[in-house]
């Protein structure tokens, strides 16, 4: 990676932390998850308004590291709109990125986080916000599911 896409990507991940996208609870979410990641004592909840398999609206809300917050601000800016299935294939990508630092092939925001597979510890950071999306996406109408990143 050069130097200035490392910059750049840099730039992403503290623009997101800085001014999280979709911050905060949503009152009309059908859908709800929290996930925690206790080794980094991260936290993070998800929200979804799923319009038929569709997420129509979506938020985060919780508190942790930057790694963890940037993450989650992006996870629902590519999330929003998307169909279940969509949104399994982008979290499938995401996660490869972020445990393999094989970087996608066109410049994107979610390779900014490509750098974090050079430190283990911080996957879970990473994919909190993912997980939870993905568990709030699985479960029923007004379920809450507890869930630990693996
Ligand atoms: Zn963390």
């Amino acid at each position: 990676m050069s130097a200035d896409l490392s910059e750049l990507y840099q730039q992403v991940i503290l623009d997101h932390n800085k001014r999280p996208r979709n911050r905060g609870r949503l009152p009309a979410a059908n859908r709800v998850a929290h996930g925690d990641n206790p080794s980094c004592g991260d936290q993070c909840s998800v929200y979804l308004r799923m319009d038929g398999d569709r997420i129509g609206d979506i938020s985060f809300d919780g508190s942790g590291c930057a790694i963890s917050q940037a993450s989650a601000s992006l996870m629902t800016t590519l999330l929003k709109g998307r169909s279940s299935a969509e949104a399994a294939e982008l979290y499938k990508n995401f996660h490869e990125i972020v445990t393999t630092g094989k970087e996608p092939e066109e410049i994107s925001d979610i390779a900014a986080f490509a750098g974090v597979h050079a430190f283990p510890a911080r996957i879970k950071c990473a994919t909190l916000g993912w997980h939870a999306a993905i568990e709030a996406l699985k479960g029923g109408p007004n379920v809450t599911t507890e869930s630990h990143t693996d």
